[in-house]
């Protein structure tokens, strides 16, 4: 069986042991699928943001998942789509990256990522799955875990895209 699946849902719904959010640096709370996160999860998620003081473009951060059937969420925050001669690609390949890291570090077997940035940050779709295909790709060749990786794809656009780069 392939190490990566596509699923057409609902992030908050996902029984894996880490989801990521797509957030923004202030890790406080936002709308798209960090809000659907902060209001499955509980008013506990939000406190333990707070002590993580945010965190930058490309990078991510850890926490509990609270009332979510995940064990953890991933905070990654991708970057907003100006036009690309910006290092776009790069921090949102490096978004990718760093979940993985840390999804391995702690010993994740399975992990579901949204469609980072393509929301309000506007990072054209295409281009967008072409980065986390690759940044998965690469990870999973040279580590065992995590075992699996879900693309939980929201809007329709997203699922077909996906599911043509991956057949
Ligand atoms: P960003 O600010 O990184 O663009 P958004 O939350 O606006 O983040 O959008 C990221 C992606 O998450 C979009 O493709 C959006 O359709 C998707 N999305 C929104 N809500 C959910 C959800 N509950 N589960 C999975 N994906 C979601």
């Amino acid at each position: 069986m392939s190490r990566i699946q596509l699923v057409k849902d609902d992030l908050t719904r996902m029984k894996v042991d880490a989801i990521v959010n797509a957030a923004n640096q202030s890790l406080l709370g936002g709308g798209g699928v960090d809000g659907a996160i902060h209001r499955a999860a509980g008013p506990g998620l939000l406190e333990e943001c707070r002590s993580l003081h945010g965190c930058s473009t490309g990078s991510a951060k850890i926490t509990g998942g609270y009332q979510l059937p995940a064990r953890y969420v991933i905070h990654a925050v991708g970057p907003v789509w100006r036009g690309g001669d910006l290092g776009e690609a790069e921090l949102l390949n490096s978004a990718y990256e760093t979940c993985l890291q840390i999804a391995s570090q702690h010993e994740c077997k399975t992990i579901a990522f949204p469609n980072i940035s393509t929301g309000v940050y506007g990072y054209p779709k295409r281009a967008a799955a072409q980065v986390a295909l690759s940044a998965v790709n690469n990870f999973l060749e040279a580590n065992k875990v995590p075992e699996l990786v879900y693309f939980v794809c929201f809007d329709p656009e997203n699922y077909q895209i996906y599911q043509e780069l991956l057949t």
